[in-house]
C-alpha cells in the first residue's frame, strides 16, 4: 500500500469508523504471550487470537499469561490494563494438551479471573487438567467437573474431533483434530471467520515417528482445500530442535527438516508444489538452550530457510509481537 493510500484510508478509519473499512483490517490478529519451548517459565506457549471485527480474544494455549500480557502492553500490542484484558478481553481458551508448559499460566492466574468462561479441548486433554491440576491437591478446582466442590469458574468443553462448534463471545467457529505428541495426544485447532482460516497446532511429532498414526496426513488433508482456495490466511506449528538432535530425543516434536518434510506432504495433498507458496508459517516452541554458545532460534531459522523450496513465509515471532494476517 503506498503512502498517500494508507493515509487515506486511516482517514476513512477515523471519519467513519472501522466497519465501513473492513476490507482493509487484517482477517486474524495474533498476540504471542510466550512463544517458546522452555526452559524459564514466562516465555511458555500462549497467542491470543482475533478474527476481524471481534472484540474478544480466543487464548491458544496459556503456558505464559499474565506475564506475557504485560509484555504485550508494553510493545502495544495490546490495549487496556491487564485485568481488562485477562477478564474482558479473553473470551474463552483452546488447550492443545495438558502439559504443563501450555496450561501453568491458565492455572497461576485463575484466582484473579472470571466468567465462567469455556476451555476447549479434546476429553482426554480436559481429563488431564481435571484430574491432575483442578483436584484440589495440585490448585484449587476452579473448574466445573471434578473433586468437590467444583467451582465452576472455568467450564470445561469436550470437542468431538472434525466437528465445528461456535468460540463463545466470538465470531469465529472451530473444530479440532487429534495430534500425535509422544505419549500424549495433543490437538490442532482449525479457526474459521466468515471465508478465512487460521490453524493452530499444539506440540506434534512427524507422522512417520509415530508408530504409523497419520494424524498429521488427516491434518493436511482437511486443510489441503483451505490451501488451494486460499482461505487459509495461517498456520501456526513447532519446531522445537534444530536438525542435529536426532529422532530419538524429539519426544514428539518437530525438527526444521521433519517440518518441511510435513509442509511437503501438505502441497503433495494441495496440488503440487507451487500450492503453499507464500503461505505464512509461524514457527513456535523454539526450546532454548543453556548453552551460550548454542542459538537454536537461529539455527531452526536458517535451516528452514536453506530448506525452503516450497516458497513459504515463515515467521518467528517473539514475545510481546502482534502479527496480522491480511
Ligand atoms: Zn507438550
Amino acid at each position: 500500500m503506498n503512502r498517500l493510500r494508507r493515509v487515506l484510508v486511516m482517514l476513512g478509519l477515523l471519519l467513519t469508523g472501522a466497519g465501513a473499512h473492513a476490507a482493509e483490517l487484517p482477517r486474524f490478529e495474533v498476540v504471542a504471550l510466550g512463544v517458546t519451548g522452555g526452559v524459564g517459565s514466562d516465555n511458555l506457549s500462549g497467542y491470543l487470537l482475533r478474527a476481524q471485527g471481534d472484540t474478544r480474544y480466543l487464548a491458544l494455549d496459556a503456558g505464559t499469561l499474565v506475564s506475557g500480557i504485560d509484555k504485550a502492553r508494553a510493545r502495544g500490542s495490546l490495549k487496556g490494563t491487564t485485568g481488562e484484558i485477562l477478564h474482558d478481553g479473553i473470551a474463552a481458551y483452546f488447550i492443545s494438551h495438558g502439559h504443563l508448559d501450555h496450561v501453568a499460566g491458565l492455572l497461576i492466574a485463575s484466582p484473579e479471573d472470571h466468567g465462567n468462561k469455556p476451555v476447549y479441548g479434546l476429553a482426554s486433554t480436559l481429563d488431564v487438567l481435571s484430574r491432575d491440576y483442578f483436584n484440589w491437591e495440585a490448585w484449587p478446582n476452579l473448574s466445573d467437573r471434578g473433586k468437590a466442590p467444583a467451582l465452576g469458574w472455568y467450564h470445561l468443553v469436550d470437542e468431538t474431533p472434525g466437528t465445528w462448534f461456535p468460540v463463545q463471545g466470538t465470531s469465529m467457529s472451530a473444530q479440532l483434530l487429534p495430534l500425535s505428541h509422544d505419549s500424549v495426544v495433543s490437538s490442532m485447532i482449525l479457526l474459521r471467520a466468515g471465508d478465512a482460516y487460521y490453524a493452530y497446532f499444539g506440540d506434534t511429532g512427524p507422522d512417520a515417528l509415530a508408530h504409523d498414526k497419520r494424524d498429521l496426513a488427516d491434518a493436511w488433508k482437511a486443510l489441503a482445500p483451505l490451501v488451494r482456495s486460499h482461505a487459509l490466511k495461517g498456520l501456526q506449528i513447532e519446531v522445537s530442535f534444530p536438525n542435529d538432535v536426532p529422532d530419538a530425543k524429539l519426544f514428539g516434536h518437530l525438527t526444521p527438516a521433519w517440518l518441511l518434510r510435513e509442509l511437503q506432504a501438505l502441497a503433495e495433498a494441495s496440488g503440487g508444489a507451487d500450492s503453499l507458496r507464500g503461505l505464512t508459517v509461524v514457527v513456535d516452541h523454539i526450546k532454548p538452550s543453556l548453552d551460550p554458545a548454542r542459538d537454536p532460534r537461529a539455527l531452526i531459522a536458517a535451516q528452514l530457510a536453506a530448506g525452503n523450496v516450497l516458497g513459504v513465509h515463515f515467521v518467528f515471532p517473539s514475545q510481546g509481537d502482534r502479527l496480522v494476517f491480511p
